[in-house]
Formats: C-alpha cells, sequence, structure tokens
C-alpha cells in the first residue's frame, strides 16, 4: 500500500505521499510538505589560519506543516 499523506487523511482526504517528515516521520503531501534549504558549512584549518566556507549547495530538509510550526513558533533572540 503506497504511503498516504497523514494531514490528508486526518481530513477525510485520500492523497499519496511525496516526501516524509524528517521529524516525525509521517507521509505528506506537495500541500503539506515544507522544504528548507540548510547551508552546509565547514572550518577548515589551513595551518596558518582557519576559513569558514560555505558551500554553493545546499541541504534540503522537508518538514510537514505542524512541524514547521512547531519550529516556527520558538523565539529568536
Ligand atoms: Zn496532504
Ligand atoms: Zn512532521
Amino acid at each position: 500500500m503506497p504511503l498516504k499523506c497523514y494531514i490528508c487523511a486526518k481530513e477525510g482526504v485520500d492523497t499519496p505521499a511525496v516526501a516524509i517528515c524528517i521529524v516525525c516521520g509521517m507521509g505528506v503531501c506537495m500541500e503539506h510538505s515544507k522544504r528548507e534549504e540548510l547551508p552546509v558549512e565547514d572550518v577548515v584549518d589551513w595551518g596558518l589560519g582557519k576559513e569558514k566556507v560555505t558551500y554553493p549547495k545546499t541541504l534540503p530538509r522537508i518538514l510537514c506543516t505542524w512541524c514547521f510550526a512547531a519550529f516556527a513558533q520558538r523565539k529568536k533572540p
């Protein structure tokens, strides 16, 4: 049985999942998934000094709308 979107299923709609939320692990459809890009960074020690490198390609991170909202509510300094 193919994975279904959990949030749609809660609303009584049958939608195939296109992604998995990395936080809660449930399947989500396009509409209920949020994609964020995380920067890939390194600190390279050349011996003479350290260089902070940010690479051009980013790491995608898929969250469901519920987990996205949970992260978004956090206070930021
Ligand atoms: Zn959905
Ligand atoms: Zn989630």
